[in-house]
């Protein structure tokens, strides 16, 4: 009987797709397999096997898979069962978290090869394009178009390989190339026929007259202890660079068949040292922290550590995570992105060794290949430290997901789909396993604190830092005032500096805070009031200094700064704003002598220039570190005596209706890398809203009073945790027709969900990238039953898509956006 699998495609499809399996791979192919199938016009794609079964299907003629790739699944059915879950819930195809979850190496690229064929004779004479096409693969016999293109200088290439192709004088080939090679190294041993120490006697008395080679198998006996009984490898490399002799002298005894070689695969995974230290013990607090998780665990699925920042939870998780490895079980530990530096992973690495296996978008491809197909091996890692992505990596028995950071922002994807959120898929990922999930912060989420306030989570509180260090001391400067007076140096009040400078002479070291990159936000003209704007978006442009240029945040658009308004010819363009670069410079002609570091989005394009910033403020060797936000994540230093805010109503003054929960969120973490272990640190907070509620809640590190009025107020106006929403866009270059498009869209939703529609609204950056953007919001309460609303955003769409007139729109939904 013939056999089907239905397979999910790398594409942004709404279904899976039946294919016929090959006679002979009846029994091979599995779900979780990878095959390669065609698609499209001439397109291969390697695609997923979903199921296997017999059942033709009805709408279209069915094709053969191509080609079997895996005979055991590259995922478990818990990994399908995930993807399921985020396409279902976050409205998007499985295809598209098929493409988010594997890393590129194991979805092969697909390239038209064109071949030379040998036995082609031509009857009329060729033309002079094809001819000069075939001369080329007369030389290297299998070429890719591209390069076809390139070396023969013919810009239709297409039309020349066609007629090429009628004649039979060539072949298309349709290669599948591995873009992940494993690592190897080339091994030396001693073949079969000297195996015993009496063999080998006599091969050195017969290598007598051949002094070089005898040199080079004492040496190999040597590295191999051979003689001691349990032997090692030998590398090639290693031997020839010990014995200093040539390869010449090398191959003569391969020849002679007195060494071998062989290939060894090394893996590009770093190999840790296996001497690992104990646990810490925990203190007190510590120690009644971690009964009190494992208590809720024995009610619970999920449970909040709500610890003050420097509480030592790390230290805690480290206890957790050893208990559960130690029943058999593997840990997950998640970290946002710009959390996972060499701090966390050595305190990992210390205690747990090679069995931790990190996980970093930042590392290449190759390397997350290698944990992955690790996971699958029978070696697997029994702890994971990574990134959001790595709730797609398979693991065999998960016991423990710990989310580290768990307010963070940065764990919700934003472009392109899957927009999941990592914090929310690892619960849902750890109860496919019966396994706990952690939730860890110092200023817990809105929604997770609501959960634990009402029971659907446990809830543990740590409210002591480690060796009873108090909270910094928040001091608020009014510098609103300061400027009115003029006595505002730069964006630094007389009262910050005075503590720099204090900080500097004890030999401590400064943070500033300044939540925005570049040098000013924004250029304008001082008589016409012009600003310059991105050309594809709808945004003003970012003045960089160092590059001398106005750059677009969103799409990287930028300009050479000029010289006069474009708009009134006035030479006088005044800088709004600041941001850290500007910072920067005017730290740097205040203190001159001191040494300043900066980090933000610019100046930590590589892993390496991240680790460095920070590894040289760990050691000393810079005194002022000025960033933004990503100086305030789980970040662990000795020294830091002041940390100042320089500017908090930029925070405060952000649309959106989680603005001011984010803005204590960032001043209570920045404010928690002050005075970790030696005394009590001093945070500086300048700001001109000196009687707005939230610097005060930061102020008194007031956690409970922000969370109580914000779940006030998001109940009244029907926010989170309280009401779901759902963002809706939509996407056309034509403003009129997407205006038309979005009018009619918000229509149809209002006749299903009635008031719960608001819009279409510009969002606050309405053109990206030569698309206009229209946003729908629909707030659906949270106790009803959210798949009956997906299918009806999901009908409303259709029928918009079903008009004639709106061909051309693209939608996407944002569920629980941040
Ligand atoms: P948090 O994650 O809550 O901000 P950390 O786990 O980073 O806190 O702890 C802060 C500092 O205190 C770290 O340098 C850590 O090594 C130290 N520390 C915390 N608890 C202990 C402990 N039980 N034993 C030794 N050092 C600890
Ligand atoms: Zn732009
Ligand atoms: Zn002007």
């Amino acid at each position: 009987m013939m056999r089907y699998a239905d397979v999910i495609l790398p594409l942004p499809l709404p279904r899976s797709f039946t294919y016929s399996i090959p006679i002979g791979s009846e029994e091979s192919i599995k779900p979780g397999c990878r095959v390669v199938v065609p698609f499209g016009k001439k397109k291969f794609y390697t695609a997923i096997v979903e199921t296997v079964h017999d059942k033709a299907p009805s709408e279209y003629e069915v094709k053969e898979i191509s080609t079997v790739l895996d005979t055991i699944p590259i995922l478990y059915p818990n990994q399908f069962k995930l993807w399921q879950w985020i396409a279902d819930y976050y409205l998007c195809t499985i295809g598209d978290v098929y493409k988010a979850a594997l890393p590129s190496g194991l979805k092969l690229e697909s390239e038209t090869i064109v071949e030379y064929n040998p036995e082609f004779e031509a009857d009329e004479p060729l033309q002079a394009k094809e001819q000069s096409v075939l001369d080329l693969l007369a030389v290297n016999n299998e070429q890719s178009l591209t390069r076809l293109e390139k070396d023969s200088g013919i810009k239709n290439i297409l039309t020349v390989v066609k007629s090429l192709l009628e004649k039979n004088a060539v072949f298309i080939k349709e290669e599948l190339r591995r873009s992940y090679k494993p690592k190897t190294e080339i091994r030396v041993r001693l073949s079969q026929a000297f195996s015993t120490e009496e063999q080998l006697r006599k091969l050195f008395d017969e290598l007598n007259r051949a002094p070089k080679q005898l040199v080079l198998l004492m040496k190999y006996v040597e590295l191999s202890n051979f003689m001691g009984g349990s032997i090692k490898e030998v590398s090639k490399k290693e031997l020839l660079q010990q014995s200093a002799v040539s390869a010449a002298v090398f191959n003569g005894l391969v020849e002679k068949n007195v060494l071998e070689i062989y290939h060894h695969e090394t893996g590009r995974l770093t190999t840790f040292q296996n001497t690992t230290i104990d646990l810490n013990p925990l203190n007190t607090y510590q120690e009644e922290a971690f009964n009190s998780i494992n208590n809720s665990f024995k009610e619970k699925n999920v449970c909040l550590l709500h610890g003050v920042t420097s509480s030592g939870k790390t230290e805690i998780y480290i206890h957790l995570i050893n208990e559960v490895i130690k029943q058999g079980k593997q840990v997950l530990y998640l970290l946002p992105e710009i959390a996972l530096t060499t701090q966390i992973t050595e305190r990992l690495k210390r205690v747990f060794g090679s069995r931790l296996g990190i996980y970093h978008s930042k590392f290449p491809d190759a390397e997350r290949v290698e944990i992955w197909q690790k996971q699958l091996s029978d070696k697997s890692y029994d702890i994971i430290l990574g990134v959001r992505s790595s709730v797609f990596l398979p693991f065999r028995n998960l016991g423990l997901i710990i989310v580290d950071e768990e307010h963070e922002t940065t764990y919700k994807q934003q472009d392109p789909a899957p927009r999941y959120h990592a914090r929310n898929a690892a619960i849902v990922l750890a109860a496919m396993y019966g396994a706990k999930t952690l939730l860890g912060t110092a200023t817990p989420s809105v929604e997770t604190y609501y959960n634990a306030q009402t029971g659907k989570y446990g809830l543990v509180e740590v409210k002591e830092r480690y060796k009873d260090i108090q909270l910094p001391e928040i001091l608020p400067v009014d510098i609103k005032e300061l400027h009115r007076k003029k006595r505002m140096t730069g964006q630094f009040s007389p009262f910050l500096l005075e503590h720099i400078r204090k900080a500097l002479d004890n030999k401590e070291q400064v943070i500033l805070f300044q939540n925005r990159r570049g040098f000013a936000p924004m250029v304008e003209c001082r008589v016409c009031a012009w600003v310059p704007k991105c050309e594809n978006c709808d945004v003003s442009l970012t003045y960089h200094k160092g590059i001398n240029q106005l750059t677009c945040h969103y799409c990287g658009y930028s300009i050479p700064l000029l010289r006069s308004c474009p708009a009134c010819e006035g030479t006088e363009l005044v800088h709004r704003g600041f941001g850290t670069e500007k910072v920067e410079d005017e730290i740097k002609l205040i203190f001159p002598e001191a040494s300043v570091a900066r980090m933000d989005l610019d100046t930590t394009r590589s892993r390496t220039s991240y680790e460095k910033i920070i590894s040289n403020f760990e050691d000393g060797k810079t005194d002022i570190l000025i960033g933004t936000q990503m100086v305030s994540k789980g970040l662990d230093f000795d020294h830091v005596s002041i940390v100042g805010i320089l500017n908090a109503d930029t925070m405060l003054n952000y649309p959106d209706f989680r603005s001011y929960e984010r803005a204590f969120q960032l001043m209570a973490q920045v404010a928690g890398r002050a005075g970790r272990k030696n005394k009590r640190g001093t945070v500086i907070l300048q700001t001109r809203s000196m009687d707005h509620p939230i610097i005060d809640q930061v102020i008194n590190n007031d956690y409970e009073q922000m969370v109580n009025t914000e779940l006030t107020e998001r109940q009244l106006f029907h926010y989170p945790p309280y009401y779901r929403l759902v963002y809706v866009y939509l996407k056309n270059r034509n403003a009129d027709l997407l205006d038309l498009m979005a009018n009619t869209m918000a229509g149809k939703l209002r006749a299903v969900f009635g008031t719960r529609v608001l819009g279409p609204d510009k969002p606050p950056v309405s053109r990206v990238q030569t698309f206009f953007i229209k946003k729908i919001i629909v707030k659906i309460e949270y106790n009803a039953p959210m798949h009956q609303a997906r299918k009806l955003l999901q009908m409303v769409q259709k029928e918009m898509i079903e008009d004639e007139r709106f061909k051309s729109l693209i939608v996407y939904y944002d569920v629980d956006p941040m």
